[in-house]
């Protein structure tokens, strides 16, 4: 028997391409589909790599109609919120309507399961911390209100045409593959790690802190950062849930221990015995102030266990193992 096909639109970009790396360890086969606007084709190693848009709905409708997936995982979006502050219109644009071209691909061709990448930005500013699915979304951007149209546009093609979902609302994506095959980078970085790692490297500036006055102790701003492979296992398991019959669901994907920017920073200097350089700047539009989720219902649906996954000091370890290799890399072949 041929090996069942999961569509994963976004597979050459940095969770997309640890979840294929993931499905094929699982027994899938991945077809990426992608626009390569962010992804890297080095990235796509595990199944085919179709070029194309998820905006573009015949594209959509080929990559179907040509591989006959079993299940969508949807990853392609656009997902930086500084960004999409000044630009909101790509925000809705690409996170809907991108969205809505793979709901009716899917309705056209007979896929009912979709596991969507989602993100704890749906929650905006929480009353409390750890945020559990069922607290209250109020967005303070577009990236997170757009991401939650697209959950809610989901509910109704549920209602609708019986389309299963799983919105993964993940906090925030970081380390790399402990294999060295894949890891983090994008034409133009705007998150933490990979700038602190190229900050430490002399390849950057000195490093902003984008805060010091926030509500914490150390005035700097919390996330919850979790393994991008941890992240990966959850969306095949989410899959197998919905495809053996679960009815949709939400679910948050962190650790449930938040970290601020300074340990961060600390935490890499003890692993890289070296010094980032950093300068302390103004907040950053859109930047709640902490982030940290309550992971109960990824442990009880996903058997995702907290202490079975990566903490800070594995995942900075792994990113900066892949760090320094493709960066030494690019600089010799430059
Ligand atoms: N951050 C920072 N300096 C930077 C980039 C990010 O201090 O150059 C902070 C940011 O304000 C946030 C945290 O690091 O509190 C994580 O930001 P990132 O952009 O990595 O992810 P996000 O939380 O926006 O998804």
């Amino acid at each position: 028997m041929s090996q069942a096909k999961v569509l994963v639109t976004g597979g050459a970009g940095y969770v997309g391409s640890h979840a294929c790396k993931a499905l094929a360890a699982a027994g899938y086969l991945p077809v990426a589909f992608d626009n390569l606007s962010t992804g890297n084709r080095w990235a796509v190693r595990w199944g085919p790599l179709v070029l194309g848009d998820v905006l573009d709905p015949s594209a959509v409708h080929l990559a179907f109609k040509q591989y006959r997936p079993i299940a969508v995982m949807h990853f392609a979006a656009a997902a930086l919120v500084g960004e999409s502050v000044r630009e909101p219109a790509l925000y809705w644009r690409l996170n809907l309507v991108g969205t809505l071209n793979l709901i009716e691909a899917c309705r056209i061709h007979d896929v009912s399961v979709f596991v969507f990448s989602s993100t704890c930005a749906v929650y905006g500013i929480p009353p409390s911390v750890p945020i559990a699915e069922a607290a209250p979304k109020r967005p303070i951007n577009p990236y997170g209100a757009s991401k939650l149209a697209a959950e809610q546009l989901l509910q109704d093609a549920e209602t609708a045409y019986g389309l299963r979902y799983a919105a993964l609302r993940y906090f925030n994506a970081a380390g790399a593959d402990p294999d060295g095959e894949i890891g983090e980078h994008r034409p133009v970085e705007t998150h933490l790690i990979p700038l602190m790692l190229d900050a430490l490297l002399g390849l950057r500036p000195p490093l902003p802190i984008l805060g010091t006055d926030y509500p914490t102790a150390d005035g700097t701003a919390i996330r919850d950062y979790v393994h991008v492979c941890d992240l990966a296992v959850a969306h095949v398991r989410a899959l197998e849930r919905l495809l053996a019959g679960s009815p949709s669901f939400a679910c948050n994907l962190g650790t449930g221990e938040g970290h601020s920017v300074r340990q961060v920073i600390e935490t890499a200097e003890r692993i890289t015995g070296r010094q980032v350089p950093c300068i302390e700047a103004p907040r950053r539009p859109g930047d709640p102030p902490e982030l940290v989720a309550d992971p109960s219902f990824a442990r009880d649906a996903l058997k995702l266990m907290p202490s079975n996954m990566m903490g800070l000091e594995r995942i900075l370890e792994t990113a900066w193992a892949w760090h320094a290799r493709y960066r030494a890399r690019r600089l010799r072949d430059a």
